[in-house]
């Protein structure tokens, strides 16, 4: 039984971003970032058929996994208190057990979720078959969703996002973090779109990841790249160059810009942009894959 969502915007909007800048490319942005406060961007398009599933297998308890910040965590949270599953969170590091919440986890218990801390060294191996036993020893029946979020269903979901977009385009650009959302637009993209994946992280092992989650799910395409120049540091690395980008980016277009992922992708572009890498006359879509931190500062 398909879910009844509540208060989602969906089709998301596409907007047309004006900006002298970029010269001969056009930029679209695909505002999935206003999907749902609660649930928002490519969190909602890879939880939705999860959420289905687990409801249609009868489970009552989500459990996933995150770090102290997790977007993917706030967002299971949240899912789960709309939907009426519990929901189990389990955080990396023990030692934030005893700690004050931060924003983002005490927004997690606001909504009801139960958080479990695991030592980093158990974390590591956080999907392996000895500590989900464990896991479920301790928690009973649970619907696991790994860490990010990413697996079969998520990238299927990953696939409405291109599947909206009804005007022509060239490219469709959006950030990555495990990969599933860019593996699910690949997969949806039309016949001579290209996607490129901005990885938010260090490393070359996300195009693994991307073509390992493609088989997943059964949709193998080699429409796409992972673009890894545009980390800022690594991950939730915020250096001033990149603030000063979201800052002047908000003045000029009015979209505030999440700094994790978001940002970093739009940096790219633009300078990718200014270096000429993209041919004259091509149409961009940049996805906006969720709203900036709403936690003081946001990290
Ligand atoms: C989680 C997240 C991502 C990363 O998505 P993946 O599917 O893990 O690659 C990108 N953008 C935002 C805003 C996110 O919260």
């Amino acid at each position: 039984m398909p879910l009844e969502p509540l208060r989602l915007q969906l089709p998301s909007p596409l907007v047309e971003v004006d900006d002298e800048r970029l010269g001969d490319v056009r930029l679209l942005l695909k505002r999935d970032d206003l999907i749902s406060p609660e649930v928002p961007g490519n969190k909602w398009r890879k939880l939705r058929l999860n959420l289905e599933h687990a409801g249609e297998l009868g489970y009552h308890t989500l459990l996933t996994f995150g770090g102290a910040y997790s977007n993917h965590l706030r967002a299971v949270a949240a899912a789960g208190a709309q939907y009426k599953l519990d929901t189990i969170g389990v955080v990396r590091g023990d030692e934030l057990a005893a700690k004050p919440r931060n924003w983002s986890l005490a927004y997690c218990e606001q909504r009801g979720m139960r958080l479990v801390f695991m030592d980093r060294q158990t974390y590591r191996e956080k999907h392996s078959t000895e500590v989900v036993d464990r896991l479920h020893s301790e928690h009973g029946d649970f619907f696991l969703i790994p860490e990010g979020g990413s697996n079969a269903l998520a990238v299927r979901g990953a696939m409405d996002v291109p599947g909206e977009i009804t005007a022509p385009y060239d490219v469709i650009c959006c950030p990555a973090g495990t990969g599933g959302t860019l593996a699910g637009i690949a997969a949806g993209a039309p016949p001579g779109v290209h996607a490129i994946g901005f990885s938010a992280l260090k490393g070359d092992f996300l195009t693994d990841e991307v073509q390992r989650l493609q088989a997943e799910a059964g949709l193998t395409t080699a429409n796409w790249r992972v673009e890894t120049r545009y980390h800022f540091g690594g991950f939730a690395k915020h250096p001033p160059q990149l603030h000063v980008f979201a800052t002047d980016f908000e003045a000029r277009h009015g979209v505030r810009l999440e700094l994790t992922y978001v940002a970093k992708m739009l940096a790219g572009i633009y300078e990718m942009a200014a270096n000429g890498e993209f041919s004259p006359g091509t149409t961009l879509v940049a996805v906006i894959t969720g709203p900036a931190e709403s936690g003081a500062g946001g990290t």
